[in-house]
């Protein structure tokens, strides 16, 4: 049985975890930087993963019932993501495979989201609405590729629901608290803003806080917010499915957790007669376990490991640059 050991660290949190080829997670574990004021300082961050990141990988061994020396090989998101923080993971990653002298892989973060969505829903082949905070991408498999067919022009749906949420008082993140006041509110026009297969959410807020601040009320507001930027992604999830002829949608990313925005998609794809997948809520967020299984992927079909003395991180890295060698 082939075993990987997987780190992440894009951002917020570090991880570590251990997998096995047939798709079991034997470790998940996850430590995330908080801070009590707003905003993450991109080198208090890397200073806190630097801190906890021997514990945690030992803890994804122990917990695993691993001795690393069984470790098959060692995988670290590359990229995207906030340098200071990538750097660790990098070091560690390379510092592990240099000691056990066993293969080290890059992998993409993204395109890590998308597999263990897969791994987890049991799909073959489907459009991924990718929702989170900062990213808001539809995507699609074909030629060797995960295509973008849509994305935000400006800011990702979950930020632009916090920002709105800021702006007319409620917690920090505002998502779960809009979807609450969502539920008693009426409909007020809100731009429509939808450029080919692109989206753009920004406009949206500017129109929703000028109403606010006209008196208009929170859930009448909160709704209307909710049915525009949900249809504008539904409209363009549609596009996506029509035009790649695929049979299945999955949704991944923290916004997946809203019920009305799940709905709307299962309803498209009851119509399409396509499947609507929801990645559990667990795993729509940063973690270890979606790196190593990615890793896992790759391990298996791509023998071009990284050469220890040349790695590097990949802060920019697009998921449509990835290579996808793993899907025959
Ligand atoms: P990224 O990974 O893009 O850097 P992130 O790690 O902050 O960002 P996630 O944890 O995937 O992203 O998602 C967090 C976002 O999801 C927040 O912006 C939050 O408001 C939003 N969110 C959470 N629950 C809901 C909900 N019920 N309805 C709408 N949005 C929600």
């Amino acid at each position: 049985m082939v075993i990987g050991l997987g780190i992440e660290s894009t951002a917020h949190t570090f991880g570590a975890s251990v997998v096995n080829d047939k798709g079991k997670i034997l470790s998940n574990v996850n430590k995330m930087f908080t801070t009590e004021k707003e905003g993450m300082n991109p080198s208090d961050v890397a200073k806190h993963h630097r801190k906890y990141a021997d514990e945690i990988i030992k803890k994804a061994l122990d917990e695993a019932k691993i001795k690393e020396t069984n470790l098959d090989f060692i995988t670290f998101s590359q990229g995207p993501g906030l340098p200071p923080s990538l750097v660790v993971g990098k070091d560690k990653a390379k510092e592990l495979a240099n000691k056990l002298q066993i293969p080290l892989i890059g992998s993409n973060h993204i395109c890590a989201h998308l597999e263990i969505g897969k791994l987890l829903t049991k799909t073959k082949d489907p459009v991924f609405v990718f929702v989170s905070g900062a990213n808001t991408q539809i995507i699609a498999y074909e030629s060797k590729r995960y295509r973008i067919f849509g994305e935000t022009l400006d800011i990702g749906l979950g930020n632009a629901f916090d920002k709105f949420g800021r702006d007319i008082g409620l917690g920090f993140p505002a998502g779960p608290q809009i979807e609450k006041l969502a539920k008693n509110g009426n409909y007020i026009e809100l731009p429509y803003i939808v450029k080919g297969m692109d989206l753009s959410f920004s406009g949206i807020i500017t129109r929703a806080d000028q109403l606010y601040k006209q008196g208009k009320n929170k859930d009448d507001l909160c709704y209307s917010l909710q049915e525009t930027c949900f249809a504008m992604l539904t409209e363009v999830s549609e596009r996506a499915l029509a035009h790649c002829n695929k049979k299945e949608v999955i949704l991944i990313g923290g916004v997946a957790a809203n019920k009305r925005f799940c709905e709307m998609l299962d309803k498209m794809c009851k119509r399409r007669k396509a499947k609507f997948f929801p990645v559990p809520l667990k795993h729509c967020g940063d973690h270890a376990a979606m790196i190593a299984w990615q890793g896992m992927l790759q391990f298996k079909s791509d023998k071009n490991f990284l050469d220890l003395n040349e790695i590097d991180i990949l802060p920019k890295w697009r998921i449509d640059e990835v290579e996808v060698t793993w899907i025959k």
